[in-house]
């Protein structure tokens, strides 16, 4: 007999993103002639950059001959990309690193959800709260979360609240942690920490000897000159942390699939005998034998995006994100709502009106001015009076949403 690994029987039931889904889909059934728009789903919406196009047709070319034709490539990806990250997103901002540092993936969430393996199941983690579902999911899985208490938080996570009483800045836990998750500029609430505040978490790391897994991958919607795009620009990070990144918000790539983990030689965990062991070869040998690489293909779409023309291009698509979310900000706000994040990230973070639950005016915005928001509370309990709206749309669409809402009377009605 096989018996299962319980702990995913302790995941919760039901997924946010599906129970959106099923409450959407009725409210379609019964109502056929309206015209939904969604704020909700964090997917990309317009195709990829042509230099990446190019860089794949050249790819694929190649992949037709004999003569250049490429089978299994290194698992820890091709040297051209790892030499591209390094000289584009390192480099120039003083952080230095050897190609055997970087570790291509096929995205974040692989990586966020994998790194916990080369790492003991009793460790404890702190999680900021709202959070990306990914880094509890995933340890749950393994048992490293504990059991799920009453009040809808596990016993062995540590929750770092960010609302807007401590402007989205989360507090240094009071009791020492193993394991941090922080991801900056934030998804979901939007916000970002400047250097000194991302200075805080490190010092925190070295004193405490804690591990930072550091989820990066909004890096390139930083608009603020004090936002670090790196955790390594903090003296000392390499010792503590890991960084996580990935194209698919930086160039399109959530279909494509792309990312990379930094793992520095700096940083080590410990035996439970107390024996310092570096995590990079550890991940090396954790990659080598359960993943085999990302395709050619991908891996020559990502080397173009720091091309010249792909720099460009980019840059053109997170600027027309990045209106959308300068658009919402400003109806919002004179619509009378209170909004957060939407500066560095791509990501409006949305206090409920007169304390309203965050599903209970999910459904309100459904029903009356039938736009999909999502829920603050599913990423989280302190998420709970809140909503999240994403900049990802078309221009028109979020256009049209935002003259729903400021002709929306809802102020009228509940006060
Ligand atoms: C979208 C997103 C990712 C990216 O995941 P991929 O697997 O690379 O597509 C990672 N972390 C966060 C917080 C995200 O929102």
């Amino acid at each position: 007999m096989a018996l299962v690994n319980e702990h995913f029987l302790k995941l919760p039931g039901s997924y946010l993103f599906s129970e959106i889904a099923k409450k959407v889909e009725s409210y379609r059934l019964l109502h056929p002639d309206r015209k939904l728009i969604s704020l909700g789903i964090g997917d990309v919406t317009r195709p990829l950059p042509p230099a990446c196009i190019e860089a794949m047709h050249r790819a694929v070319d190649e992949m037709a001959d004999e003569e250049t034709f490429r089978g299994y490539g290194p698992e820890q990806g091709y040297d051209f990309l790892r030499d591209a990250i390094i000289r584009h997103d390192f480099a120039p901002r003083g952080i230095s690193l050897s190609p055997s540092e970087i570790f291509i993936s096929d995205g974040a969430k692989s990586d966020t959800g994998n790194i916990g393996e080369i790492l003991r199941w009793d460790n404890t983690m702190g999680i900021t709260d709202p959070v990306y579902p990914v880094y509890v999911d995933s340890n749950i899985m393994c048992g490293r979360s504990g059991v799920l208490k009453e009040d809808g938080k596990w016993s062995n996570v540590t929750y770092m609240p960010c609302t807007a009483e401590n402007n989205f800045i989360p507090e240094l836990p009071k009791t020492r942690v193993d394991i941090i998750y922080l991801c900056y500029p934030n998804n979901p609430t939007g916000t970002a920490l400047t250097h000194q505040e991302l200075k805080k978490w490190v010092d925190y790391a070295l004193r405490n000897d804690t591990l930072i897994i550091f989820d990066a991958a909004y890096e390139a919607y930083i608009q603020e000159a004090d936002v670090p795009h790196s955790i390594y620009e903090i003296k000392g990070a390499k010792k503590v942390a890991i960084e996580i990144r990935s194209f698919s918000k930086t160039a399109g790539f959530t279909g494509v699939r792309c990312g990379y983990t930094v793992i520095p030689k700096e940083v080590t965990a410990a035996t439970f005998e107390g024996t310092r062991v570096p995590l990079n070869p550890l991940w090396n040998r954790r990659q080598c034998t359960k993943f085999n690489g990302t395709s050619y293909i991908t891996q020559r779409a990502a080397e173009a995006v720091y091309s010249p023309e792909g720099q460009a291009q980019i840059r053109e698509i997170i600027g027309y994100y990045m209106k959308n979310a300068r658009e919402m900000r400003k109806s919002l706000t004179s619509a009378g709502f209170r909004v957060f994040g939407g500066i560095n990230a791509p990501y409006i973070w949305m206090k409920t009106p007169d304390g309203m639950s965050s599903w209970d005016f999910f459904g309100l915005l459904l029903e009356e001015v039938n736009i999909i928001c999502t829920p603050g509370v599913g990423f989280g309990p302190n998420g709970e009076g809140y909503v999240r709206f994403t900049a990802f749309g078309r221009h028109e669409d979020c256009r049209e949403a935002m003259e729903r809402i400021r002709e929306w009377e809802i102020y009228k009605r509940i006060s």
